[in-house]
């Protein structure tokens, strides 16, 4: 028997059992919970590859950059230096008519305001091959993407907005018409050599001209199937625009015949406006992927413009310490992400060890090869690093430190769930890749005799492996992906490798190293 002194006391202590248990439930995983699944963060950059900037809107043609002024090489370095300083491809969205040297647009007469007597000769000199060249020779940093040919569509010099879906009628073009603007573009790129013959692929990203997309993702043609039976996987656009075809909600997403499609909006970086900047928190951002424009990468003045690189660095580097997002370093990368945060899940029940479950991932996403790397963070003191990680007992695809985070890239995961155990430490991961660069890593097999890395390179970049063991030979699997030199410092037990891969899209292959 329990006397009544004895039952208080038990009630008491049952009390506290509950309200022990309660919170250990409740904020048992935020105790430990270390482990964070940020969002990727990408910018996308519209209207480059004009000639000429100054707006033709008022007179029936297009509005250009909306800065009357005329562009050479000197115009693309901006993004270049900036995605070199923060370790980003950014995303540049081309428009080429004023790139075509032959007047070949005079044959596919919807896609300029002159039609059939379209005649370009104004623009055509070396500066276009320098343009380009710089493009072609800085994919590491600059995406090569897909907006248009002439941005509107002409029916006897008459325009009507935009170039790949009726916005003013809200209705879609003729399928072949489309077809004719897909082959022009692929025609003008042919004259830079940007060919399959050379090796290119077609542009992997797109974004509609003034947001006209024709979602139609149960029917048989959409601005989705058009595009993707040509090569591109990724594209993003404003879904407000086009809320007549039921797209998918203010920012999400969405699967159109294989394309992914996100939802992208502005946060207060005006299309024509020099030396502008996204103006809201990066906070309060509703989409990962934000709306720029070229001229907001470009100063009125060369003087001027590597104060406003700077800012741009200045942003780049605060939304890679924000706990919400981390920087995408491409498109893929940042798609791949997107895709992770739809589907999967992440938990740590306890310190260190993480589960996954992407069993929720569609079929569809691995059809269209859409996946590659998972990205997790974990925030770090001074002078700490994320000392191992393994998923599945396997090595980790890489490692990265920036604003504060080490950032584990996971393999490309399967419909399946996978346990990440990782640890923090004094040292970094060894061996491991540090993934510095812009390009991506889907494997990394290190062993004692012999490593593998199976990796898509942009451009020409730094590989550089945190191990102890000296390479012998290093050789690639695929003639066009070449390891141009590599270094080994005895001192720091750093390899670093020279690559540079043909495809101005990316080069993917098999780099093996024996030691
Ligand atoms: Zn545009």
């Amino acid at each position: 028997m329990i006397d009544k002194k004895h039952r208080k006391v038990w009630r008491i202590e049952r009390r506290i059992l509950f309200l022990a248990l309660f919170v250990s439930l409740v904020f048992g995983g935020t105790i430990y919970a270390q482990i964070r699944f940020p969002s990727g963060f990408a910018v996308a950059i519209d209207d480059m590859g004009w000639n000429e900037g100054g707006s033709l809107g008022d007179t029936g043609g297009p509005w250009r950059v909306g800065v009357r002024r005329n562009f050479d090489v000197r115009d693309y370095r901006p993004i270049v230096e900036v995605g070199r300083k923060v370790g980003v491809r950014f995303q540049g969205l081309f428009i080429l008519s004023e790139m075509d040297r032959l007047n070949l647009l005079q044959d596919y007469p919807t896609t300029t305001q002159q039609g059939e007597n379209f005649d370009n000769t104004a623009n055509i000199d070396p500066s276009q091959f320098a343009m380009m060249d710089y493009v072609k020779e800085n994919a590491a940093f600059l995406e090569f993407g897909l907006h248009g040919v002439g941005h509107e569509h002409w029916i006897d010099g008459n325009r009507t907005r935009a170039e790949w879906y009726n916005i003013e009628d809200n209705k879609p073009w003729p399928e072949e018409d489309m077809r004719d603007h897909i082959e022009a573009f692929k025609r003008i790129m042919a004259q830079y050599n940007l060919s399959p013959e050379y090796g290119h692929s077609f542009p992997e990203s797109f974004v509609p001209c003034a947001y006209g997309y024709y979602w139609n993702p149960g029917g048989e043609y959409s601005t989705g199937a058009l595009m993707r039976e040509n090569g591109v996987k990724y594209a993003n656009t404003l879904f407000q625009q086009i809320e007549e075809l039921n797209p998918p909600d203010p920012g999400s997403g969405g699967i159109d015949h294989g394309v992914l499609v996100v939802d992208r909006q502005n946060f207060g970086n005006p299309w024509y406006a020099l030396a502008s900047l996204p103006t809201a928190p990066i906070d309060s951002f509703r989409t990962d992927i934000v709306e720029s424009h070229w001229s907001n990468w470009l100063a009125h003045d060369d003087f001027l413009q590597e104060e406003l690189n700077e800012r741009w660095v200045n942003f780049f580097e605060e939304v890679q310490q924000s706990a919400r997002f981390y920087l995408a370093k491409n498109t893929e990368q940042f798609a791949s992400q997107w895709l992770y945060k739809q589907y999967a899940t992440v938990i740590e029940p306890t310190e260190g060890t993480v589960r996954i479950d992407n069993r929720e991932m569609p079929k569809e996403v691995y059809t269209n090869n859409l996946l590659g790397n998972m990205v997790l963070a974990v925030a770090l003191e001074a002078e700490q690093h994320v000392c191992s990680a393994t998923l599945d007992s396997q090595p980790i695809a890489a490692y990265y430190e920036a604003g504060g985070f080490g950032f584990l890239y996971l393999p490309k995961l399967d419909r399946d769930r996978y346990e990440l155990r990782y640890s923090l430490g004094k040292e970094r991961i060894r061996p491991s890749i540090n993934l510095t660069g812009t390009y991506n890593v889907y494997a990394w097999e290190p062993g004692k005799k012999q490593s593998a890395i199976d990796l898509q390179m942009y451009g020409t970049q730094e590989v550089e492996i945190y191990t102890d063991r000296s390479p012998a030979e290093i050789t690639s699997q695929n003639p066009h992906l070449v390891v141009r030199d590599y270094r080994y410092s005895d001192d720091k037990q750093v390899l670093s490798m020279t690559i540079a891969g043909r495809d101005i899209q990316g080069e993917r292959g098999t780099i093996i190293i024996k030691h």
